[in-house]
């Protein structure tokens, strides 16, 4: 069975203090997009961390992904591909997708697993993204970051662009092997899960 392990909202907190320092010196995001449900209070304690003094708060849109294993016409799960599905995105005929031209954009999650959710938001906002940049007859580059809170250091089924992970624009605060980590706003009885986490915490 795979171990579970448990982090609370004071961990969190400081995993995004203490990646602040990195992600406004080399990411400077103008814009946050967080993937839903996890990286949405991630992308809100960062927020904080992020504010320059005379500057406005950098905003965040949320995104929803859901992730399913997709089975074989035959229903036999010889080799099961994963199938994302979008459950919210971002709105081309209004201002959302058009306001990402030419930002730098820091696209927030809980967790790197398989990979496969960072794949397609990736791809799908700069495929987005260039077609707003075409229709608006733009020419300013987008530039996409990521930070996650934990990476499993696992072999991973999605795949980031080359010129990302070259530019070091994927920040993980923490690597764990791979486990099962339970996050707080996942609680039930928030008590309980402290105890957990300080009795099986991320090591
Ligand atoms: P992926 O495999 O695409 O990297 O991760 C897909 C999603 O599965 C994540 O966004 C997260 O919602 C969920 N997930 C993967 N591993 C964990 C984990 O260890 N704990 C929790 N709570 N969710 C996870």
């Amino acid at each position: 069975m795979v171990e579970k392990v448990y982090v609370t909202y004071n961990q969190i907190h400081k995993l995004c203090q203490d990646a602040a320092p990195k992600i406004l010196g080399d990411f400077k995001p103008n814009l946050m997009i967080a993937i839903g449900g996890g990286g949405y209070v991630p992308a809100r304690i960062l927020r904080s961390f992020l504010k320059q003094p005379g500057a406005p708060n950098i905003p965040i849109q949320a995104i929803g992904l859901s992730l399913y294993e997709q089975l074989s016409d035959s229903d036999v799960v010889e080799e099961p591909g994963t199938k994302v599905t979008r459950t919210q995105w971002l709105d081309f005929s209004s201002l959302e997708m058009k306001n990402l031209i030419g930002k730098n954009i820091l696209i927030v999650d809980e967790v790197d697993d398989t990979r496969t959710t960072l794949e397609y938001a990736v791809k799908e906002l700069q495929k987005d993204v260039e077609k707003a940049r075409l229709h608006e007859g733009r020419s300013e580059p987008t530039r996409f970051s990521i930070f996650v809170l934990h990476n499993k250091d696992k072999e991973k089924k999605g795949h980031l662009p080359d010129d990302l992970i070259n530019d070091n624009r994927y920040l993980a605060a923490v690597t764990v092997p791979d486990c099962w980590i339970c996050y707080p706003w996942e609680a039930t009885d928030i008590d309980e899960h402290d105890q957990l986490a300080a009795e099986h915490g991320v090591k």
